[in-house]
Order: structure tokens, then sequence, then C-alpha cells
């Protein structure tokens, strides 16, 4: 009896163990879902208008966060959550978390958290580590500060921040499509960014082809 409880403790601890140290790209599970994310922001164009557009067709979305652009730019974190969109953490500084401590990678995650929560009243749940650079180590790191560590579908990377022509960001995404997917765009851009044109064609697209627009908290509850 002893033997067999002592066999399920350690069960149960080796599934919270791989729980803990779950890194998730996408949901296959989630039928007809697909979540829309927007790093780096808030950029001072860029967001709003990206945000008009998904205002335009009543579609929701996830913008993982970067501390420092929050602190410039409050009152566009504020609209984005108004409007119903989900905030994630994106570091503080947009460091590669692989590269620092573990001290500085809880002090990257603290502040922008604080920062997100002192202007809409909720801290993020989600983080996605920047370059999508991390190790085991750092994923149990980002995991015991609460957080669910999120990367994209990996053929759903539009390289948006390099500005590509808007029919590459287009094709990406819609040659590439599979339920539960997790989409990676940039609303932070400094060139000449293809990533708002390119939305006006992918979510009419993806809205007759009876695709529903979550969260990304929502897409990995899904199990249909
Ligand atoms: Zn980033």
């Amino acid at each position: 009896m002893k033997k067999a409880l002592f066999v399920l403790c350690l069960a149960v601890l080796t599934v919270q163990v791989v729980f803990a140290r779950e890194i998730i790209a996408n949901n296959s599970s989630a039928t007809k879902k697909i979540a829309l994310t927007f790093d780096d922001g808030p950029h001072p164009k860029h967001t709003e208008e990206i945000l008009d557009i998904l205002k335009e067709y009543g579609v929701k979305a996830t913008f993982f966060i970067i501390g420092s652009n929050a602190q410039k730019h409050p009152d566009i974190v504020k609209r984005t959550f108004d409007e119903g969109h989900e905030l994630g953490n994106h570091t503080y500084n947009h460091v590669f978390i692989n590269r620092i401590s573990d001290d500085k990678l809880r002090e990257e995650i603290s502040k922008t958290d604080e920062i997100i929560k002192q202007i809409t009243g909720t801290a993020p749940i989600v983080f996605r580590p920047p370059g999508g650079a991390y190790n085991d180590l750092k994923v149990d790191v980002v995991s015991a500060t609460g957080h669910k560590c999120i990367l994209w579908s990996w053929w759903q990377d539009t390289r948006d921040w390099s500005c590509p022509p808007v029919d590459k960001v287009v094709n990406t995404v819609l040659s590439n499509l599979h339920d539960g997917d997790i989409i990676l765009f940039h609303d932070f851009n400094n060139g000449n960014t293809p990533t708002a044109k390119a939305l006006r064609i992918i979510i009419p697209r993806l809205i007759e082809m009876d695709y529903e627009f979550v969260s990304v908290s929502e897409l990995i509850q899904s199990e249909v």
C-alpha cells in the first residue's frame, strides 16, 4: 500500500513538473479557433491602427507588451485592455531570457506586470520570451512567476518586423493555416510595416472560413 502511494505521489509530481515546464506554441484541439498575437508594442501609431481594424471586424487578439513601451504609452495599453484584448508580458527591456540571470528575469517580468496592472488593474497571465529564445530552466522560472510561457505556431511566423511585401505576410498565414494556430505579428515597427494592410485581407478571409478569433488564454484552454 505504501509503495503504491509512493508511486502515485511520484506520478503526480512528474505530471506537475512536466506541466510546470510547459511552453505552448499552438493547440490543435481548438477546432476552428485562431489566436492573433502582436508583439513589442505599444507603438504610438501602429498599435492604434491595428486596434481600429480589430474593432471594425469585432475580433479579439493578444498583445505581448514590452514594459518600457507601456510606460511611454499607457493610454494605448488602457485602450487595448478596454477593447477586450488579452495583454501578455514580453519583458521590460525585450531581453533574450536565456542570456540573463534568474533574478534579472524575475525582475523583468514583475516590473512589466506591475506597469500593466497599474494601467489596467489586471496583471498578465501569459508571457512570451523575446525572440522565442528560452531554455528549460528559464521556462521553470517563468512558470514559477505564475505565467504560461507562449510561443507561436512555427509555421505562422509572418516576419512582419522585417517589412516583407503585404502578400507575403498574407500567404504565410493563409497557406499554412491549422485549427488552433497562434499567429505571430508585431505592432511595433519603425519601417514600412505591412501588418495592418495584411490584416485587412487575412481577417475577412478567416471570417469567411468560419474561424473564431480568441485570446491566447482561451485558445490554450480549448479542448474542442
Ligand atoms: Zn519581441
